[in-house]
């Protein structure tokens, strides 16, 4: 299959080049350029289908003539080998026609893992028959940075470097990070903010000549496209398991880049009856603002009790308005060139048609606490601060009660007791079991100045051989 540019003018790309390119050089994303399809009867047949078992269905096209089912089996068995729950994504109901899907049986507790452990071993598979070695950057506010390492941990080619802003993150986030010890993960600590650190990664793709001979760099982020597809599997198994496809099914999904949902419309595009897929958003709205009124305007960014959803504009969001424009790349390389100036607006027909199938919803951490609350006092289900705004988005926004909701967990409420412990006096969420012992762990981190010679000289220092 191939790989095409969401704004038309860079070359088209076979999966593997897809996944180890990045950002196009037009500055787009890749897309591929057709989409597997799978009709109802074959979708049903999938019914008893293990997780791992159905990941092979829906993945296998989109890497069709580059990896050998065989292989890709191997890659998805060891992706998902590291969950701790059998389900790999359980369901627990948490109202009448409401269900939880919990995405954060992984080893890092929130739902990156389903992607990152699974670009880790792809990665891995790809660069051991390319013989060709990599250098992965990154910035972090948190979960990414953790779901990442842990991804690339065992990876004999890859060296890992991730940068967060030194001393603005969680505890629980930094030290996910910093105890993974083996000798080719490096975490720096920048004296700076996330934007800092995200200028530094920035600035060293656009200029990678700091890196040893033969390196070069590949983005973990979400812009990667094989996060998104080793997404769209768990849309599958939920609706599978809630008796789809005979029966449509919702979603809703808390939003930060647009990744996860974006994996969830092409589900639906590829097949998948979805009657409907929830954007929910905490203060940071600009998706919930451009679908409800058409307000695409970049706002000063708020720092919110769901911080990995705390955005300005959702990179991802692109993917789809290159469907919604026709898959034209010239139409959005124009709205890009008018977002510039801070704001867009988009047609009326792309935006009705965005409609048919999303709505849109926004909450403050007052009105997220309040949901914490409330679902543990009927169901003593504790929730985390994104999936509560989920479960809240879902309540207001459902069209059909007769169709099943699906709210998609997206972390353990254990990585942010913080909300937690404001929601619902005297409990505090546990770590699970298999990581009881995280604050005795020893950790590995350097400090850096905010300054990129200091940063690249690290990188440059560390790559192995
Ligand atoms: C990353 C993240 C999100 C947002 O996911 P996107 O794919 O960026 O929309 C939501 N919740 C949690 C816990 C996350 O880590």
């Amino acid at each position: 299959m191939k790989y095409i540019s969401t704004r038309g003018q860079a070359p088209a790309l076979g999966f593997e080049e897809a996944i180890l390119t990045g950002m196009a050089s037009d500055g787009g994303l890749y897309v591929p350029e057709t989409l597997p399809q799978f009709s109802a009867e074959e979708i049903a047949s999938w019914a008893g289908l293990s997780y791992q078992e159905l990941a092979l269905k829906v993945i296998e096209p989109f890497v069709a003539g580059e990896i050998p089912s065989a292989d890709l089996k191997a890659i998805i068995d060891k992706a998902y080998a590291s969950f701790r729950h059998d389900g790999i994504a359980p369901l627990v109901q948490t109202a009448h026609n409401e269900w939880v899907l919990e995405l954060f049986q992984g080893p890092t507790l929130a739902f990156k893992d389903f992607a990152l452990q699974f670009l880790g071993h792809l990665l891995d598979y790809v660069l051991k028959k390319r013989e060709q070695k990599v250098v992965v950057m990154g910035a972090t506010s948190g979960d990414t940075g953790s779901a990442a390492i842990e991804g690339c941990s065992r990876c004999d080619n890859i060296d890992i470097f991730i940068l967060h802003p030194y001393q603005r993150v969680s505890e629980v986030q930094r030290r996910q990070m910093t105890t993974v010890l083996t000798n080719n993960v490096h975490n720096v600590a920048l004296h700076g903010n996330f934007d800092d650190c995200q200028n530094m990664v920035k600035a060293s793709f656009a200029d990678q000549s700091f890196l040893p001979e033969g390196r070069q760099l590949v983005a973990v982020n979400s812009i990667n496209w094989a996060r998104i597809m080793a997404q769209i599997v768990y849309y599958f198994y939920a609706a599978l398991s809630v008796g789809g496809p005979h029966r449509p099914v919702a979603f809703s999904v808390p939003t930060g880049n647009f990744g996860d949902i974006f994996a969830g419309y092409l589900a639906s595009k590829m097949g998948l009856p979805i009657d409907q897929l929830i954007v929910a958003t905490n203060s940071n709205d600009i998706l919930h603002r451009c679908i409800s009124a058409n307000d695409h305007s970049k706002h000063q960014l708020e720092h919110t009790l769901s911080p990995s959803m705390d955005i300005m504009v959702s990179s991802n969001f692109e993917r789809l308005l290159f469907d919604l424009y026709g898959r034209d790349g010239a139409e959005i390389q124009r709205l890009m060139d008018e977002f510039k100036s801070g704001s867009m607006s988009l047609s009326e027909t792309a935006l009705s048609q965005a409609r048919e199938l999303f709505s849109s919803f926004r909450l403050d951490d007052k009105g997220m606490i309040k949901v914490i609350e409330d679902v543990y006092e009927s169901s003593e289900y504790l929730l985390d601060p994104h999936t509560a705004i989920g479960i809240a988005a879902a309540r207001a926004e459902r069209r059909r009660s007769d169709i099943p909701m699906i709210c998609l967990a997206t972390a353990h409420p254990a990585k942010f007791p913080e909300a937690v412990e404001k929601a619902v006096e005297g409990v505090h969420p546990a770590l699970p079991h298999h990581m009881a012992d995280l604050f005795e762990r020893e950790e590995r981190y350097e400090v850096l100045d905010n300054d990129i010679a200091a940063v690249q000289g690290f990188v440059k220092t560390n790559t192995r051989a």
